[in-house]
């Protein structure tokens, strides 16, 4: 509760408005809501702004007005049915991570870590690997070749993963309905501005992991990689990323340099900047992230439905079931379980 009530964050309104969710009733019907319009009830404006949208919403790529509270945060749900308030539910949430932290740090004198993780060669290491061991096992596997068609493929099992707009474009031949269910997930866009520094390009290096904007900004955050994770930038140099969602408007598809210009204007004052980067990468992500918008369970009913004519046929990935690569691969083993024992 200490870190609530001393954050500087939120406003004493916001706070006490906060505090009405510790004597509301419950809030929920059975319909699936708005992340926002939920957490607005409980919680008020404040938090929804401050707090909610910046981490949900920055991880979603979404606002928390639009995503649905089933598809995205069942977990708010379920607090709600077990706790009534969400406060207490983050209080016994908080008392058993703490006692799990403890039975997993006795013995390690580490403790138990950050929960922030990746590879340590970087995440390319996970498909390169992948096409490794395949091949090792005797998989016939094409890379940069694109399927364009499911017709003249003679197969026990298709798994389509290429993403929501491929996976309706193939199904669309022989399973119209599947892919328009399909394609009602909405997509949605995000470029990635990668800048790296001397050292000595600041007044005093980043040791954060970065920050996430909840005001008016043309970034919706910062993540400082190199001190988030070890061997991201050789050693004297800093690496950062700064993420620019199609959310913030039309800055998301402005040219680079215009892009590059705002962004720096942006991050050089907090950063304690005094020179130039030495490098610069822009990548955009267009239309490949699926936004978990309300209503997204009955859309996933929906395109189960249609796939059942087809039962070795399955859609694996971000489309559906969760777009974090856990949640990715996690599916997939899901869906080859699914089309191999249909
Ligand atoms: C900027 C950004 C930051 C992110 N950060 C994180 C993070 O920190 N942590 C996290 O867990 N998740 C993160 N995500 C989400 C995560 O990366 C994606 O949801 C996940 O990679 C999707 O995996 P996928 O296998 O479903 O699809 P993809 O990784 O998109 O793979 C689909 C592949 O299929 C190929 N393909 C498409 N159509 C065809 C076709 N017809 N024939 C052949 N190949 C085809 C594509 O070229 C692509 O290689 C982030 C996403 C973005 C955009």
């Amino acid at each position: 509760m200490w870190p609530f009530v001393t954050t500087p964050i939120l406003s004493v309104g916001d706070k006490l408005r906060a505090g009405a969710d510790l004597v509301m009733p419950r809030q929920l019907t059975e319909a699936d809501v708005a992340i926002g319009a939920f957490l607005r009830r409980r919680l008020g404006d404040g938090v929804v702004r401050k707090f909610a949208d910046p981490l949900v919403g920055g991880i979603y790529g979404a606002s928390v007005d639009e995503l649905s509270l089933d598809a995205v945060l069942p977990s708010l749900r379920q607090n709600e049915a077990d706790h009534r308030s969400l406060m207490v539910a983050s209080l016994a949430a908080g008392r058993q991570r703490s006692r799990a932290a403890r039975a997993a740090s006795e013995g390690s004198p580490k403790g138990p870590g950050s929960p922030f993780r990746a590879l340590a060669g970087g995440l390319g290491t996970l498909t390169d690997t992948l096409v490794e061991r395949l091949r090792a096992a005797g998989a016939d596997l094409r890379t940069a070749t694109p399927v364009t068609s499911l017709a003249d493929h003679s197969a026990d099992a298709v798994i389509l993963a290429g993403g929501v707009a491929s996976s309706a474009a193939l199904l669309r031949a022989d399973l119209p309905d599947a892919a328009a269910a399909l394609g009602g997930v909405p997509l949605t866009s995000s470029t990635v501005v990668t800048l790296g520094y001397r050292e000595d390009a600041f007044a005093e290096p980043p040791a954060h992991h970065g920050w996430l904007e909840a005001g008016p900004a043309p970034i919706s955050g910062v993540t400082v990689s190199s001190a988030k994770w070890p061997g991201r930038a050789p050693s004297g140099r800093v690496l950062l990323r700064a993420f620019v969602p199609a959310r913030l408007g039309p800055i998301a598809n402005a040219p680079d340099d215009e892009l590059l210009d705002r962004v720096l204007g942006h991050v050089t004052g907090p950063l304690g900047l005094r020179a130039d980067p030495e490098l610069v990468r822009v990548t955009r992500w267009s239309g490949v992230m699926p936004s978990y918008t309300v209503g997204h369970p009955a859309r996933v009913a929906a395109v189960e439905a249609a796939l059942a004519i087809r039962p070795r046929w399955r859609v694996a990935g971000s489309a559906l079931y969760g777009v974090g690569v856990p949640d990715c691969i996690a599916d997939g083993r899901r869906q080859v379980v699914a089309a191999v024992g249909a």
